[in-house]
């Protein structure tokens, strides 16, 4: 029997982000994902003899906006090194990367465990680097390279050991998703591979000084398998020690399909990499000046826009979560509530949770339906806030704007012009509210009188009905009032 409550795990993760640069790291190829293979290639990134490679400055852009988002101290210089190793996708024979001086040292990522829970897994370092080719052997009998990713830039975040769960890995990594895309200097997208993890697991005894053990696993691509496969190679180690065994310091890929963490090979020691300082390129200074630029350039970070919502907007901080996690949405949000504050006169607060449960239920219901992102919703904010507005107003009823919303979602009309095309404007006329009241009564006089006998759970039998006359049209609010006053005046 494994009591996984006395052993305590111990993780490091290692993120890969892939680089929204136009060019490569070292040359002026295209570093677009999805080209034909073998096209966005140059003797420099195939690393052909007497070429030379020259650092592309957006590059450090990027990794020193993640360094200052994550409070890094930057080096004012560093080097680059190179990773050497023989592989059919690395024509080149080493990888350029960043091994004794990094740009970016010493910094923390925060993340909730739940509402108030916070922790801070320290990020022991982040440096550039380039990606390798890729081996492609699902084609036919033959292995095939495509070397269009050779000299794509790379940045690594390497935490410390500070993650004590699989369900801390999972929301750090969603942490630094969340960061490089508002970041903008990665899409973030992992089942494509612009980001990528890879972990180090050891487990011991709660309470023990020593380290355990550890083993790499790799190969989990979405940020449901890096759960999974924490979770699995957790118990692995527990199970195993319990039994009386020694975990074996080994690489694993995760199998997703099978649920299950193979061996690849043993782990093979830094030294084996060979890294020296790559000779063709100087080092890196980032003077105070730079620095200062990149810093003023930074975006609003999630939780600070998280805490603005909750406090300027009076939001929920539940909602202000939510609005926040993607910075599409957070933008459509405060693109769709200034669009209404120019047309309401209700209180922004007001106005604030309006829009916010629109986004929250019915947008994000929609692009998770159709796995899109927020830049492809068909209605703009301008059109979502103008038909709030038509609520608010008393045009439609809330029932109706989900009928309008609906129909915004396949054609370009504005609201207004929705509702006068399909003559959904709302009825608040009391006369022929009251008509139909009158029809509906007489025709269920047997629930009238068990009203009138005190069943009155039964009123919103009445009301339903009523509504269900009208299309949905009639104004509800007139509909209860109406209602309470005939089947109040007929107990007399
Ligand atoms: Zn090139």
């Amino acid at each position: 029997m494994i009591s996984s409550t006395e052993y305590e795990p111990v993780i490091g993760l290692e993120v890969h982000a892939q680089m929204l640069t136009e060019s490569k790291a070292f040359c002026g190829c295209s570093s677009r994902f999805g080209s034909e293979p073998n096209t966005n290639v140059c003797p420099v990134c195939l690393g052909m003899p007497g070429t030379l490679p020259v650092l592309n400055r957006a590059l450090v852009e990027f990794i020193l906006r993640m360094g200052l988002a994550v409070d890094c101290t930057i080096a004012p210089r560093s080097v680059f090194a190179r990773k050497n190793y023989f592989y059919p996708d690395l024509p080149k024979g080493y990888q350029i990367s960043q091994y004794e001086e990094p740009v970016c040292a010493d910094g923390r990522v925060e993340i909730e465990i739940d509402e108030s829970t916070r922790k801070s897994i320290r990020v022991k370092r982040i440096h550039m680097e380039e990606d390798a080719g890729k081996s492609i052997h699902d084609q036919g009998p033959d292995t095939l390279v495509d070397v269009n990713r050779c000299g794509v830039p790379l940045i690594e975040i390497v935490t410390e050991p500070d993650i004590s769960s699989a369900r801390e890995a999972y929301l750090y990594l969603q942490r630094v998703r969340q960061l490089v895309t508002y970041l903008g200097i990665c899409d973030g997208n992992m089942e494509e591979g612009s980001l990528r993890c890879d972990a180090n697991v050891s487990v011991r005894k709660r309470g023990a000084a020593r380290l355990g053990t550890k083993t790499e696993v790799k190969n989990m691509n979405s940020f449901r398998n890096v759960e999974r496969a924490l979770e699995f190679e957790i118990h692995r180690q527990i199970a195993l020690l319990e039994d009386g065994g020694r975990v074996t310091q080994e690489t694993l890929l995760w199998d997703a399909g099978a649920g299950v963490a193979i061996p690849m090979r043993s782990k093979e020691e830094a030294h084996d990499y060979r890294y020296f300082p790559d000779p063709d390129l100087v080092s890196v200074v980032v003077d105070d000046a730079w620095l200062a630029a990149v810093r003023a350039s930074l975006p609003e970070l999630p939780h600070v826009r998280r805490d603005r919502f909750v406090e300027l907007c009076s939001l929920p901080r539940y909602d202000a979560d939510v609005l926040t996690s993607e910075k599409g949405t957070a933008d459509y949000f405060e693109a769709a509530l200034a669009a209404l504050q120019g047309l309401s006169r209700s209180d922004p607060g007001e106005n604030a949770k309006a829009v916010s449960n629109w986004v929250m239920t019915d947008v994000l219901r929609v692009l998770s339906e159709r796995k899109a992102s927020i830049a492809q919703f068909p209605v703009q904010p301008a059109r979502l806030a103008a038909m709030i507005g038509l609520i608010q107003k008393g045009t439609i009823s809330g029932k109706i704007a989900k009928e309008v919303f609906e129909e915004m979602l396949t054609s370009a009309e504005g609201p207004l012009a929705i509702v006068e095309r399909k003559g959904l404007v709302q009825v608040s006329d009391e006369g022929a509210i009251e008509a139909t009241i009158d029809t509906m009564l007489a025709r269920n006089a047997r629930q009238v009188e068990q009203y009138r006998a005190g069943n009155e759970k039964i009123f919103g039998f009445f009301v339903g009905e009523t509504m269900k006359l009208t299309k949905g049209k009639a104004n509800p609010r007139v509909v209860n009032e109406l209602l309470r006053r005939k089947l109040s005046a007929r107990k007399v």
